[in-house]
């Protein structure tokens, strides 16, 4: 078992001010895998300290000096690519496969996205007007971040508050510690200022909220639900803070009758499993036009059937466990409350699968004529369950998929090219991907209504983390 009870902070790796330990579970085997520490207020204190001394020279550097010790942070984190891959395996229960070529992938293209942004950003500008425009770094940020993508929204919140110049204390979920402490050692080893990048876990109720209240700190960036989003929000008010926040969605995945409906409703089906349905922006409601419903179904259904539970050490295409017990809990709860609701049962349902007694595995679950008040169409289920929807007209098609609290992600499917980017402008999301299309690196990524405030990644992202001063100058005649 690994002893990972130390925080970095100012450079160094440290004790905590009160030892308090929890186990990190391997949510494949249940067995604790490595012990960490709870932190409390005063760490985040020490920390916050730490971060507001390193602010003031680190807010100096040249972009040029940024962008060198991005650059080699980059070179380290590629030569333990692996490291980190085997690690979001081990803790998350993602297979190493799907680790390696997506949840690691995320660490290098996040970099080169905003490597990319920062060298074409304009620092000064001079508007028509003759004021002088600067942009600045906000100063010690916050971050809080989940433990479906760990990585990914550590690197979309640690990179463009080290870009800008501003500096930063993160809290990891505790379920997922140790790959953030495994970009600590590689942002310790790429030489970043001490002060600059601060670590300590601890839990959202304590830590969380000690970081999101504290009078030093400038900016809040927040990824997970809605319910800690709107906690950070109410917790840092009093401060009067910027607050970014990636929270959760319910997306919907319009598929009309001109699609390619074998690609698609495949394709469609298997994203929604992708990471054991753990992503925000999962398509987790299909909505299929009523001519195609029934040859969409038998599509969904064979696919739901081979789709494979298995043990994330193995190489291949298998979904994982869930990430923890609670989270189990949370995803047979909803799978119970579809059935209750009237939902048609398609493919898996309660319980866990054959063989898979020990880890918190679920049944791939796919619920047909689900109707869109039903829960498993409105709460985030945050597992591999899928719920299927007809309709009849692009206008009705347009009104259920809006009908939702969230605004993340959303989906078109469709042969006519101009029909699905006609139907993307309606829908009130921030993100719509058309006929498979991925979210490139660089891209802003983030949502509408309840699923967020803010961008992430790329150019936009590093606008959340930068201030903007004018300077009125007298101007020559
Ligand atoms: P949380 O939102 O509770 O956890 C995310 C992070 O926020 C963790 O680091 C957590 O710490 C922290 N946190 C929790 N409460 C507070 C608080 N009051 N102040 C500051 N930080 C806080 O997610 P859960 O793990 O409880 O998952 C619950 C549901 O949230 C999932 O089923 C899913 O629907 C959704 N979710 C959405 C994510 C997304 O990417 N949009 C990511 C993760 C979850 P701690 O773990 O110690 O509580």
């Amino acid at each position: 078992m690994f002893d990972k009870r130390k925080f970095y902070i100012n450079g160094e790796w440290v004790d905590p001010i009160t030892p308090r330990d929890l186990q990190v579970i391997n949510p494949a085997t249940e067995q604790p895998i490595a012990v960490i520490s709870m932190g409390s207020a005063a760490d985040i204190d020490r920390a916050v300290s730490a971060a507001k001394r390193a602010f003031a020279s680190y807010s100096r550097t040249s972009l040029d000096e940024r962008i060198a010790l991005l650059e080699k942070l980059r070179a380290i984190y590629e030569r333990r690519y692996d490291e980190m891959a085997r690690t979001i395996t081990l803790e998350l229960g993602a297979p190493i496969t799907m680790s390696t070529e997506q949840q690691a992938h995320v660490g290098i293209g996040h970099l080169d996205g905003f490597i990319d942004a920062l060298k074409a950003i304009k620092m000064r500008e001079v508007l028509t007007n003759g004021d002088i425009v600067l942009r600045e770094p906000i100063g010690v940020c916050g971050l809080i971040t989940p433990w479906n993508w760990p990585i990914n929204q550590i690197a979309l919140k640690v990179i463009p508050a080290l870009a800008t110049g501003s500096t930063c204390v993160l809290k990891p979920s505790e379920f997922t510690p140790l790959n953030a402490m495994l970009y600590a050692e590689m942002i310790a080893e790429a030489d970043f200022p001490a002060g600059s990048f601060n670590l300590v876990n601890g839990d959202g109720l304590e830590v969380g909220a000690a970081l999101s209240k504290h009078c030093d700190v400038d900016m809040m960036s927040f990824t997970g639900s809605t319910r800690a989003g709107t906690a950070v929000s109410k917790d840092a008010a009093d401060t009067v803070k910027r607050v970014a926040l990636e929270l959760g969605g319910k997306s919907p995945n319009i598929v009309f009758e001109d699609a390619d409906l074998e690609e698609r409703i495949t394709g469609s089906v298997l994203e929604c499993f992708n990471n054991s349905g753990q992503s925000c922006d999962a398509p987790t409601r299909l909505l299929v036009q009523r001519t195609v419903y029934a040859q969409a179904l038998d599509i969904a259904e064979r696919v739901g059937r081979e789709a494979r539970v298995g043990n994330p050490e193995e190489a291949g295409d298998h979904i994982g466990p869930l990430v923890s017990d609670i989270q189990h809990g949370r995803v047979q709860a909803l799978i119970e409350a579809g059935i209750a609701d009237g939902a048609r049962l398609l493919v898996g349902g309660p319980g866990k699968p054959h063989g898979f007694e020990t880890g918190y595995f679920v049944k791939p679950t796919i619920f047909a004529d689900v109707d869109n008040t039903m829960r498993i169409a409105r709460e985030e289920v945050f597992g591999p369950v899928l719920a299927i929807l007809p309709f009849d007209t692009e206008e009705e098609a347009i009104e259920i998929a809006n009908d939702t609290n969230y605004g993340l992600a959303a989906y078109v499917q469709s042969g006519d090219l101009d029909r699905a980017e006609r139907v993307a402008t309606r829908l009130r999301a921030g993100m719509v991907h058309i006929n498979g299309a991925p979210h490139r690196y660089g891209s802003p990524f983030g949502g509408y209504k309840q699923s967020g405030i803010g961008r992430e990644g790329g150019k936009f992202g590093l606008d959340d983390f930068l201030e903007i001063k004018t300077i009125h100058r007298p101007l020559i005649a």
